[in-house]
């Protein structure tokens, strides 16, 4: 269980890092976007920089989820709820959680939803 939380603790704050680099990216495009005409669909400087802004913007989202799942992760190894299937109880495999530490199912239940 030591070895999970420090796993989960390195992917935290490498994803809390990975963020708020993709936040000032985000900031430095809607920055960027202000000096341009962005909604002007005929200017080609425009479009790339709302088109990379909706980029970052996803993968911002998507280091939110993934931070969200770790923290929930941590939260589970504090009430020692950790590595238990959600769905059937069971718990789930070292191995998965090896390659998924935010698995919530075991590979069973997983395949099943
Ligand atoms: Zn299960």
């Amino acid at each position: 269980m030591t070895t999970a939380g420090s796993l989960l603790e390195a992917m935290r704050s490498q994803t809390a890092q990975r963020l708020a680099d993709l936040r000032g990216d985000y900031r430095g495009f809607v920055e960027a976007s202000k000096d341009t005409n962005a909604d002007d669909e005929h200017d080609p400087e425009g479009a790339t920089i709302a088109f990379e802004r909706s980029q970052v913007g996803a993968l911002v989202l998507q280091a939110e989820a993934h931070l969200a799942e770790i923290e929930s992760a941590v939260a589970r190894l504090d009430d020692g709820t950790y590595g238990v299937c959600a769905v059937c109880g069971r718990p789930i495999p070292a191995e998965r959680l090896e390659v998924r530490p935010t698995a919530t199912t075991c590979v069973t239940c997983a395949a099943r939803c």
